[in-house]
């Protein structure tokens, strides 16, 4: 399909959007929203539930418009189970909202859902994502639904009748509930936990009657009562009708029949006299290269752990090149450098004025927001070769100033970060060990003592070539090599046999210099070696 040519996938839900609001509420601040569920770390994946919708919020802005973008924490919902590395003993708190639930042992945070919300609200600054935050434990407990609860009871035949055609349609049986069905779920007095069950309702009193497994049973006034919520099929679209949402994606899974985003489109109009929002189903978003990675944090990765290998634009940028229905991988393996490659070419192209509109349309919207830049490296070397440096380096300052002040031409670190930081990041934690540089301390006499004449003499070529101390001559130098010695001409066309000839001579001086057959791109490794070493280790 071909791109519009004067807009992107952002720009066309924008439109939709602003047009929506206009016919709902004339004048008023345009709602996105998102939500996320503060059970665990929150997955790498479940940031598209945020950066979708932020940055259609972003485009409607950069137009000058008002809008909100809401992310709601459901951290009132009930924690399901323990996951593994957490003492067994937390299961005494199954049942209980995820803000009654003590926060894992060691942290500084109030409750389990302080806890993980913490590392995602600090990620989404760094991304530049601005979002309202709302607790859905504050919205529930200081009674700010009561309202739509006492409704939503009221109507509970009518959300009843709309749960059963789709039970009819997939084959369930109706539930089993000799008390009728309530669309509410009280939170026990005596226990926390939501193993109640609610046995009478009231309409006139609103007397709302429940007994817990626990033993414990009473009678409260649900016009009162603020300790409990909807059942998530009722919360979810009462949210779009109470907050006036017009814009809020969601995964996959919401939408099968039967499913919280197909059902709560009926239940938001004939019981709460809401609308819909706009809400464009998203795809997976995979990752790869974790496997190996032992994460502290349950093997799970955030986006936190994403900005420790990539700086925010080159994530956004993932997220705004791709319509929100095709899915696609972030890195944490050797991908990575790829990815920067064609960043750092978009880059150019931006720069040189290249770059087709739905191009330009995803950089833009990779490196700003409508409140201004994010960070940006001054001087951007490439992702891979920061990588080696790092590799080689070990994140050494000294070396590393010297190694990219050699190589690029850089005056500072500072001036090479925050890129700098990734990389050296990247090389320490995701560089698998058995492809780690350690250059020899000591030249390898066993194998130069091996060595025939026609090694030697390539060898001694490089070491007398080693003067164009720059990439670009160190470049020409190990290429040149073989050739000279085929007596070649140094702008000889590539032969299967040259192209032989210089493999060979390549894996010779590997080895010499790190004892194995591969390594950093060759230049870059003498450059970080150094002229003097170099000469050390190829016994010249
Ligand atoms: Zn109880």
């Amino acid at each position: 399909m071909v791109e519009s040519s004067e807009t992107d996938w952002v720009s066309r839900f924008a439109d939709d959007v602003i047009a929506e609001a206009e016919r709902r509420a004339p004048g008023k601040p345009i709602v996105c929203a998102s939500g996320l569920s503060p059970s665990g770390p929150v997955h790498l994946g479940n940031l598209r539930e945020v950066m979708t919708p932020h940055l259609v919020a972003d485009e409607i802005r950069r137009r000058g418009l008002e809008c909100v973008h809401l992310l709601s924490w459901d951290d009132y919902d009930r924690f399901r189970r323990v996951p593994a590395g957490i003492d067994p003993s937390w299961a005494e708190h199954v049942g209980k909202p995820l803000t009654s639930v003590p926060a894992p042992p060691g942290s500084s945070h109030a409750n389990w859902a302080e806890h993980f919300k913490a590392p995602m609200i600090e990620a989404l600054a760094r991304l530049g994502i601005e979002v309202r935050g709302i607790s859905q434990t504050e919205q529930y407990t200081s009674g700010a639904y009561r309202e739509q609860i006492l409704l939503a009871m009221r109507e509970r035949a009518k959300i009843d009748a709309v749960l059963a055609r789709y039970r009819t349609r997939a084959g369930e049986p109706a539930p089993a509930d000799e008390h009728g069905y309530f669309p509410y779920k009280p939170y026990c007095e005596m226990c926390e936990r939501d193993l109640t069950t609610v046995t009478a309702y009231d309409d006139e009193t609103t007397e709302l009657a429940y007994t817990c497994a626990c033993g414990f049973g009473e009678t409260v006034r649900l016009a009162e009562h603020d300790r409990g919520k909807l059942v998530w099929k009722v919360d979810w679209p009462m949210r779009w009708a109470y907050e006036g949402v017009v814009f809020e994606p969601s995964g996959v899974d919401h939408h099968s029949p039967g499913s919280a985003w197909v059902v709560g489109g009926e239940i938001v109009g004939e019981v709460f006299g809401g609308h819909q929002p706009i809400g464009p189903m998203y795809a997976f978003v995979g990752i790869t290269g974790m496997a190996k990675m032992s994460s502290s944090k349950g093997d799970v990765p955030t986006a936190a752990d994403a900005l420790e290998i990539m700086e925010a634009p080159v994530l956004r940028w993932l997220y705004a090149r791709r319509k929100p229905s095709q899915s696609f991988k972030v890195a944490f393996d050797q991908e990575i450098h790829r990815l920067y490659d064609e960043w750092d070419a978009l880059g150019r192209k931006v720069s040189e004025e290249r770059a087709q509109p739905a191009e330009l349309a995803a950089y833009n919207r990779a490196v700003r927001t409508a409140s201004g830049p994010l960070p940006a490296t001054p001087h951007p070397v490439p992702y891979r070769t920061l990588a080696s440096v790092a590799d080689i380096t070990t994140g050494h300052a000294g070396q590393t100033l010297r190694i990219l002040r050699d190589l690029d031409g850089v005056e500072s670190l500072d001036a090479a970060r925050p890129r700098l930081d990734r990389a050296q990041h990247w090389a320490a934690v995701h560089l698998p060990p058995d492809q780690r540089t350690h250059i020899r301390e000591t030249p390898d006499h066993e194998l130069l003592d091996s060595l025939g004449p026609d090694e030697r003499e390539a060898l001694r070529l490089l070491a007398e070539g080693l003067d164009d101390w720059s990439l670009d001559g160190l470049t020409t130098l190990v290429y040149g090599v073989p050739k000279l010695q085929a007596g070649l001409a140094a702008d000889a066309p590539a032969t299967p046999e040259l192209k032989a000839a210089q493999r060979a001579f390549f894996v010779l001086v590997y080895r010499l210099l790190v004892g194995r057959d591969t390594g950093p791109r060759l230049p870059t490794l003498l450059m970080a070696v150094g002229a003097d070493r170099v000469r050390k280790l190829v016994g010249s």
